[in-house]
């Protein structure tokens, strides 16, 4: 079996009915469809309403875009100083290098740029994009972003990291990727050796929004890969209405990932994604749900809760505040049953 790409593809493959294609035709035209044979497996006998077929599947809701939703809803044009780097923080740069991906979701950020295909940067302009993290000595942490960057050869990942590595004022290399839940057998024992290199950190985040992605052998030994090759794992989880904005759902995934040695790192709100409002909750919803995990799952399990200020502004913390000070310097201490107790020290 092949990706699936088009709607024809997902009424063949039994993913969508046939009733249905005319419905989901204008928005897989305009926001690309891909979904790997592993997945469309695991998708096998699913429907809508179905956590992971909602990420996956394209929906007649995304042909409505909001007033306030944008093609760029984190400014990464606007803080990119040469093709294919977001330079947003001082000590950290986003790097580029391609914009395809092994699936396409639905609510991605980013689908006004990535697509099959997805435009990836030349040998000249890798290289123009390396030089500029080279002349930044104040850069210590580079985000190989796209895209999905695990989708580039074993040899083009392994050139990336050893130029990074061979700069010295780079300390921390992060992949961002959803291959080890989306197509876990590319996760060899050779794209793992690629990514570590001397000198340097390299730490892997994985995005999975449900516990169900990670229920798997074949994604459970690409975890394993990862973490037994000594790479510290972070997870990166979107907070989507009909996905996992509900707390049984989000202990459950964020409890699946400490399973896995995946340390869940953020839950992002929802960015102002064209056509992705039926995923959105509001950020009191995010903020009720948050609360409702604190003190049932350890401090193990528990992301922060974040919000990417729209145009470029970057992230901030979103999470309710659980302390309150009092102009007479002691403060207002909410405990995870909502008992609010004193402290004064
Ligand atoms: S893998 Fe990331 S960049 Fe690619 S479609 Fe999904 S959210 Fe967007």
């Amino acid at each position: 079996m092949k990706t699936l790409r088009s709607v024809a593809d997902l009424v063949n493959a039994g993913l969508l009915p046939p009733e249905a294609a005319a419905g989901v035709a204008g928005v897989a035209g305009r926001y690309a469809v891909a979904i790997t044979p592993y997945l469309a497996d695991r998708l096998t006998g699913a429907a809508p309403g179905d956590p992971l077929y909602a990420q996956y599947v394209p929906a007649p809701e995304e042909a409505y875009t909001t007033p306030a939703e944008r093609d760029d809803p984190i400014g990464d044009h606007a803080r990119s100083p040469v093709k294919g780097i977001v330079h947003r923080y001082p000590d950290r740069v986003l790097l580029k290098p391609l914009h395809a991906c092994a699936v396409y979701c639905r609510f991605c950020f980013r689908r006004e740029m990535v697509g099959p295909g997805g435009e990836a940067l030349t040998a000249e302009e890798l290289e123009a994009a390396l030089a500029y993290v080279r002349s930044r000595p104040e850069v210590w942490e580079v985000v190989v972003t796209g895209g999905d960057p695990l989708l580039l050869s074993v040899r083009r990942i392994e050139s990336i990291v050893r130029a990074l590595a061979g700069m010295g004022h780079v300390g921390v290399v992060r992949f961002h990727t959803r291959v080890p839940v989306a197509d876990p057998l590319r996760v060899t024992p050779e794209l793992v050796a690629a990514l570590r290199a001397e000198g340097l950190a390299t730490w892997v985040a994985v995005h999975a929004n449900h516990a169900g992605e990670l229920a798997s052998p074949a994604a459970a030994a690409a975890l394993a890969r990862l973490a037994d090759a000594g790479i510290p794992l972070l997870g990166q989880t979107v907070l989507l209405k009909g996905v996992n904005a509900d707390a049984a759902s989000l202990e459950a995934l964020f409890r699946a990932m400490v399973r896995h040695r995946v340390k869940p790192y953020y839950l992002h709100h929802p960015d102002l994604a064209p056509g992705t409002g039926h995923f959105r909750p509001t950020l009191a919803e995010g903020q009720a749900l948050v609360k409702a995990l604190r003190g049932h799952v350890s401090g193990l399990c528990q992301p922060t809760y974040v919000l990417d200020i729209p145009g470029g502004h970057g992230k901030a913390p979103a999470a309710p505040a659980w302390v309150e000070p009092r102009d007479d310097g002691t403060a207002a201490v909410e405990d995870f049953t909502g008992t609010r107790h004193t402290y004064a020290p």
